[in-house]
């Protein structure tokens, strides 16, 4: 049996990764969820409780804990409040697996949490990477901690690896669908709406991640993710446009060979691996079908279009505290976007200028990522204001 706790078993990944229980446990393959969490979908985390009996559950709004707390369950399950209750399930050992379904820096100190507890992390939460990839690789390297990637770019590396030996990878090629602005010329960016911004062609996730797709600040961040997945410098990492979203990614070895995994589009797949790595268990999801298949194409981004990636090649390069600004400044510029209180094309505009004010600080602690990540926030928000 293996026990696991769904942190953001609300959202998208964390609905999917029930799914995905609910088919491993069809096929022999046991898991018990243990502990679950949300923010504020009260009504949906109550039938989560009800349907897979957690030991407890995390509400981190201090309403909808309320709300959760005065409710009657079928089942006795405790429910807890926020950060602390997080730091309290962490530390319990009837678990050994954490999915971070977190979305954005929320999902830094229980991926931090986690190591320290010594638990294996299926992380979906990508910004936990981008803000402290090398914090985290050091304490990983002191624990008995592992972590496996959900995101479907880097489980398709992950796939593409087995039995590799990583010295003779040349290049990581990521594949990207290019967001539903791939045909749209840059002033046309100007005036799109949050409705066309969140109608991605391809995946339905989460808003703050479907914002980050529509930019390409999601491909920023997924080459940042990589780099610290699999240890290797930014320049050996590319980025290409494949609209149809059927390779997930590839590797290229220094003997010019290729490897590429393949699969419909769906989020299930990444998700079940990093529950079972290394072994594979069956299951009834769509499978890809090669006859129906038309055509793959493939093209390069267009940097000039898509600001937000050229700015994550530099932020790269500098280093240091530049990720963390770059992460919190998304995450505040994407809020305001989502509140339709800026342009789709001021979100890169409003990152440039919190990364042009930040002095750098190359070896952040985890205190200094904290102050950092709420600096670029209230930088891009007061910013946003005086220019309203
Ligand atoms: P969602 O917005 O759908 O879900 C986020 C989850 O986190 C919900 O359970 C939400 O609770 C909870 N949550 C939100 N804010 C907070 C907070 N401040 N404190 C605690 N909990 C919070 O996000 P996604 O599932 O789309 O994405 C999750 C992560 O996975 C992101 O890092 C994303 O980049 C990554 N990812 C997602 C993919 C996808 O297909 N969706 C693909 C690859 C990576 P509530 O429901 O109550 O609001
Ligand atoms: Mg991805």
């Amino acid at each position: 049996m293996k026990n696991i706790a769904v942190l953001g078993s609300t959202g998208s990944i964390g609905k999917n990764t029930l799914e995905v229980v609910r088919n491993l446990n069809r096929n022999g393959y046991p898991v018990s969820v243990k502990y679950i969490s949300a923010n504020s979908n009260v009504d949906l985390l109550f039938e989560q409780i009800e349907e897979f009996r957690p030991k407890a559950a995390v509400v981190f709004s201090d309403s909808g804990y309320k709300e959760l707390s005065s409710r009657s369950l079928k089942h006795k399950c405790e429910i807890l409040h926020g950060q602390a209750g997080i730091n309290e399930i962490a530390v319990r050992d009837d678990f050994e697996l954490v999915v971070n379904a977190l979305v954005g820096f929320s999902g830094l100190i229980p991926t931090v949490e986690a190591i320290k507890n010594g638990k294996q992390i299926a992380l979906a939460n990508k910004e936990s990477l981008v803000v402290a990839g090398e914090l985290i690789y050091s304490m990983l390297d002191k624990s008995s901690s592992t972590l496996l990637p959900i995101d479907s770019e880097h489980s398709a590396i992950l796939q593409c690896l087995q039995g590799e030996p990583l010295k003779e990878v040349t290049k990581l090629i990521l594949t990207a669908s290019g967001g539903p602005f791939r045909e749209f010329s840059k002033n046309e960016l100007d005036n799109v709406t949050v409705e066309q911004a969140l109608n991605h062609p391809n995946w339905k996730m989460g808003n703050k991640i479907t914002i980050d797709s529509a930019t390409l600040m999601n491909k920023g961040f997924e080459i940042i993710e990589a780099k610290w997945l699999f240890n290797i410098e930014a320049e050996s990492i590319e980025v290409l446009i494949h609209p149809q979203s059927v390779i997930h990614s590839m590797v290229e070895f220094s003997d010019s060979s290729v490897k590429a995994q393949l699969g419909v589009p769906d989020m299930k797949v990444p998700i079940q691996y990093a529950l079972t790595y290394p072994g594979r268990v069956s299951s009834d999801f769509p499978k890809l079908e090669f006859k129906h298949l038309k055509n793959l194409t493939f093209e390069q981004p267009d940097f000039d279009k898509f600001e937000c990636l050229k700015i994550t090649y530099d932020v790269i390069k500098s280093g240091g505290s530049y990720p963390i600004v770059l992460n919190g400044a998304n995450e505040a510029a994407v809020e305001l976007f989502l509140n339709r209180k800026i342009r789709f094309t001021d979100i890169p505009a409003l990152i440039k200028g919190a990364l042009d004010k930040h002095e750098n600080n190359t070896k952040p602690t985890l205190e200094n990522i904290v102050e950092i990540d709420s600096w670029s926030k209230d930088f891009v928000r007061k910013e946003s204001a005086k220019a309203a």
